[in-house]
C-alpha cells in the first residue's frame, strides 16, 4: 500500500519514512511538482487537514495521503511558537532565524532552561474517510544549540528524563519518545484498516 506524505520539510519526511518503514512511503514531491499550500488553520489539526486534503485533491481517488503538522510550544512564552514553529521569525524564515528568535527571547528574559513540548497532528485523507490523530513529547528547551542530530528545534530540546538535547541523542531515543512516533503509531492502526479495506466509522 502506497502512502503519500503531504510535506516538503526534508527532516520531517525523513523521520516519517524511517518511522513507517513497513509501508511504501513517498513524499508528494516525488510524484508531482511541489506547490505552496497556505496553512491558514488555527490549530495543528486544521493545518494537517488542509495539507492532506490539498494533496489528495490533486492526486485523486486511489491515493492515501498523510500529513503532519507539528511544532514546539513554550508555556512561559504563551505557548509560542506553536503552529508558527516553521515561520516563527516570519514567513519564509529559515530554521537558523527561528532558533535565534527563540534563544534571543530566552536570553532577554534571563531564562536558561524552561518547559516546552512538541505536538504533532497527523491527518489521513482518502476517498473513504478522513482521520486525525495526535502525539506529544514533553521536556525543556535551553538557551543554546547542542548537537547536529534531528532537525528544527531538536538541538535546543531536552526530552524529559534526559540531560542531552535531541541534537546530541541518537535517533533511536527520539523514535521511542517523539510526538511524531506517538501520532504515527495511532495512524498506523488506521492505515492497517485501509490495507484490510475495513473501515471504522468516526462517531
Ligand atoms: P510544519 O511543517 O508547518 O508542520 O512545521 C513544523 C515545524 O515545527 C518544523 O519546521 C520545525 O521547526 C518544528 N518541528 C516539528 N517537529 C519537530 C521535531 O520533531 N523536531 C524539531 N522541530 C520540529
Amino acid at each position: 500500500m502506497r502512502i503519500i506524505v503531504a510535506s516538503s520539510n526534508r527532516g520531517k519526511i525523513e523521520e516519517i519514512k524511517n518511522l513507517m518503514d513497513e509501508f511504501e512511503v513517498l513524499s508528494y514531491g516525488e510524484v508531482m511538482d511541489e506547490f505552496e499550500i497556505e496553512e491558514s488553520g488555527s490549530t495543528f489539526q486544521e493545518n494537517a487537514l488542509i495539507k492532506s486534503r490539498a494533496i489528495f485533491q490533486k492526486l485523486g481517488d486511489d491515493t492515501l495521503v498523510i500529513s503532519d503538522d507539528s511544532g514546539i510550544s513554550v508555556p512561559a512564552f504563551e505557548y509560542e511558537p506553536g503552529i508558527y514553529s516553521a515561520r516563527y521569525a516570519g514567513v519564509g524564515a529559515n530554521m537558523s532565524a527561528n532558533l535565534k528568535k527563540l534563544i534571543d527571547k530566552m536570553k532577554d528574559q534571563n531564562i536558561k532552561r524552561t518547559n516546552a513540548f512538541y505536538s504533532a497532528s497527523i491527518a489521513i485523507s482518502s476517498k473513504e474517510l478522513e482521520y486525525t490523530v495526535h502525539g506529544w513529547m514533553y521536556g525543556d528547551i535551553i538557551d543554546e544549540l547542542r548537537g547536529d542530530n534531528g532537525f528544527g528545534y531538536d538541538p535546543m530540546f531536552i526530552p524529559r528524563g534526559f540531560e542531552k538535547t535531541l541534537g546530541e541523542l541518537p535517533f533511536d531515543i527520539k523514535r521511542g519518545l517523539s510526538h511524531r512516533s506517538k501520532a504515527l503509531d495511532l495512524a498506523k492502526n488506521i492505515l492497517n484498516m485501509f490495507a484490510q479495506k475495513s473501515f471504522l466509522p468516526i462517531l
